[in-house]
């Protein structure tokens, strides 16, 4: 037993036990959740900062299990990927949101500007995505431009042919492309002049003391200008106060989401705001 203590010490530690337990427990979970139906999605407005009047909204995936509970975002996406159920997850978002919009539209819920965002893992990023987003656009009966895609700067940095296949894919669909967390990344600005992105949204960390720090001001205005320059539209990311909120106005910001306006809802809340807020 001496000989292999260090490993066996290691293994049979009781809360590391669990935490594999855990995991074990929400990998096979999780490899179920699509086809029992318990995948949703929750919907945060995206809100003009000087009309107030509400854009568009993000889309972001919610997972009730009857086993753990409810599992946040941040904890299974990146276990989706790792095992191989981020396509066929994200291929459901999709088809989900497509669906959602085409009803909004014509139910008279949002306007024919209205857009609503999807969230892209790297792992999607493969020729044919942007066939199957096609697909789902033509059946719904929706334009290219009213089905934002967000992908985070891990995808640019993959400079795998396929990945960038995938992209001119993309891009050749007309569905905008916004880079998510932006400023977050380590060489963000190498890619804006390689890919024509169409926006981004500035990361919460930016946002969140924009109101006090000077040298974040600065860093966000340029954000801006370099934005306007090469034409891209910009979400601030996180608002979760008026000052902050009146700050990015003050700088020339159009578009922001965050707490300070709503959480990411329900279908039926999100109705609910959207309709009360058009007849406002
Ligand atoms: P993200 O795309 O950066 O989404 C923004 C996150 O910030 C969301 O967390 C949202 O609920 C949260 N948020 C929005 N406003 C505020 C605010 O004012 N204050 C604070 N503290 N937080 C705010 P959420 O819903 O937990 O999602 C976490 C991440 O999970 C997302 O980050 C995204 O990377 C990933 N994700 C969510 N849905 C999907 C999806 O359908 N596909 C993929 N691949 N990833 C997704
Ligand atoms: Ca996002
Ligand atoms: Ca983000
Ligand atoms: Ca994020």
């Amino acid at each position: 037993a001496k000989a292999v203590q260090r490993g066996s010490s290691v293994v049979f530690d009781e809360s590391l036990r669990a935490d594999l337990a855990r995991g074990a427990q929400l990998d096979s979970e999780l490899r179920g959740a699509l086809g029992r139906g318990e995948l949703s999605l929750a919907f945060q407005p995206v809100v003009d900062l000087v009309s107030e009047r509400i854009e568009g909204a993000e889309a972001l995936l919610r997972w009730t299990s009857p086993q753990l509970g409810v599992v946040a975002p941040s904890d299974f996406v990146p276990v989706a990927e790792d095992l191989g159920l981020i396509a066929p997850i994200g291929a459901w978002v999709v088809e989900e949101v497509c669906g959602t919009l085409a009803a909004w539209r014509d139910e008279g819920v949002v306007d024919g500007d209205f857009s609503l965002a999807v969230n892209v893992s790297g792992r999607q990023v493969r020729p044919g995505f942007a066939a199957l987003v096609a697909d789902a656009l033509a059946r719904h009966g929706l334009p290219a431009r009213v089905l934002h895609l967000e992908i985070t700067e891990s995808v640019l940095l993959d400079e795998s042919s396929c990945t960038a296949l995938a992209l001119d894919e993309l891009l050749a669909l007309g569905t905008p492309l916004l880079l998510d967390d932006f400023g977050t990344g380590f060489s963000s600005l190498s890619y804006l002049h390689r890919l024509p992105l169409n926006g981004l949204k500035i990361d919460k960390s930016f946002v969140d003391q924009v109101s006090s720090s000077g040298r974040l001001r600065t860093l966000v205005a340029s954000m801006l200008a370099m934005a306007e320059g090469l034409h891209m539209s910009v979400v601030a990311e996180g608002v979760e106060t008026q000052e902050v909120a009146d700050t990015l106005r003050g700088l020339g910001c159009r578009r922001a989401q965050g707490y300070l306006w709503a959480r990411p809802l329900p279908l039926e809340e999100f109705v609910a705001l959207a309709r009360e807020r058009r007849q406002a």
